[in-house]
């Protein structure tokens, strides 16, 4: 089963800002799969349109079987999002940050409850459970957003930059848990301009470059040509 198939997706911002010049891409299912390239070649707004924020242009998008033009709803249950920037209320506590968020798929708040303890002791934020969003450091919001996206556990996780601006000590880990999530059979897709972090954790990479695909494959074959 492939937890991801893009066919020949494309976007334009606007009229005439090219993102995405037709791009194919396969992740199978239960890899950890990185999508590397500089700013600005694609990845943002691939993971956009994969996650339901982007609309494509043109192209085709299939995740676990099903088409995302056809069964968004049932696509967006799938998959669980970290984005770049800080998106929680800031003003709402911690814990019920992530209860907030297993309501909206449904997840009644004693089970919401026990998930979001067992994340949060997961992730190092339990302390701070009672605490206002806003007051968290960097690192612990980017956790805090992790933990917020397996809430309603989900197949494919796929996480935008996630260690950027995170010091050498938490990206250590932060990778150590996303391998953990990864051996629990949850399929992982992240973005990253650094080619060490692919390196890290990743089997599988493609290589994006002013939206354009320029290698697909395994790691350990693109390592063998550098
Ligand atoms: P859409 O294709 O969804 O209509 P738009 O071209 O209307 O997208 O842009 C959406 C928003 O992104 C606008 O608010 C615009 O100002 C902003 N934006 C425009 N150019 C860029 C850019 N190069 N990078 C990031 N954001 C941009
Ligand atoms: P990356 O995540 O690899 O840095 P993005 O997907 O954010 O790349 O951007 C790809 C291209 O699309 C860039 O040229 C960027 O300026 C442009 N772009 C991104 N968002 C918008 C937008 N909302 N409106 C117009 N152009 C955009």
């Amino acid at each position: 089963m492939k937890a991801l198939v893009i066919e020949n997706l494309q976007k334009i911002y606007g009229n005439h800002s090219v993102a995405l010049k037709g791009i194919d891409l396969e992740v199978e299912q239960g890899d950890f799969f990185a999508l590397l390239g500089p700013n600005g070649a694609g990845k943002s707004t691939t993971i956009g349109i994969i996650s339901s924020l982007v609309t494509k242009s043109a192209g085709k998008v299939t995740v676990f079987g099903m088409d995302l033009g056809r069964a968004p709803e049932e696509a967006k249950r799938i998959i669980g999002l970290v984005p770049q920037e800080f998106n929680c209320n800031g003003f709402e506590k911690v814990f019920d940050i992530l209860v907030t968020q297993a309501g909206y798929y449904g997840i009644e708040p004693k089970i919401a409850g026990a998930r979001a303890e067992q994340r949060l002791k997961q992730l190092g934020l339990w302390d701070k459970r009672n605490e206002c969003a806003r007051t968290l450091s960097g690192g612990m919001k980017r956790r805090l957003m992790i933990a917020r996206a397996l809430v309603h556990e989900p197949q494919l996780l796929i996480l935008d930059e996630p260690t950027a601006g995170v010091d050498i000590e938490l990206r250590r880990s932060m990778w150590q848990f996303l391998q953990e999530i990864n051996a629990m059979g949850t399929t992982i897709i992240l973005t990253t301009h650094y080619l060490e972090e692919a390196e890290q954790l990743c089997r599988n990479i493609a290589i994006i470059d002013r939206g354009t695909i320029i290698e697909h494959g395994p790691m350990k074959t693109l390592l063998a040509k550098l």
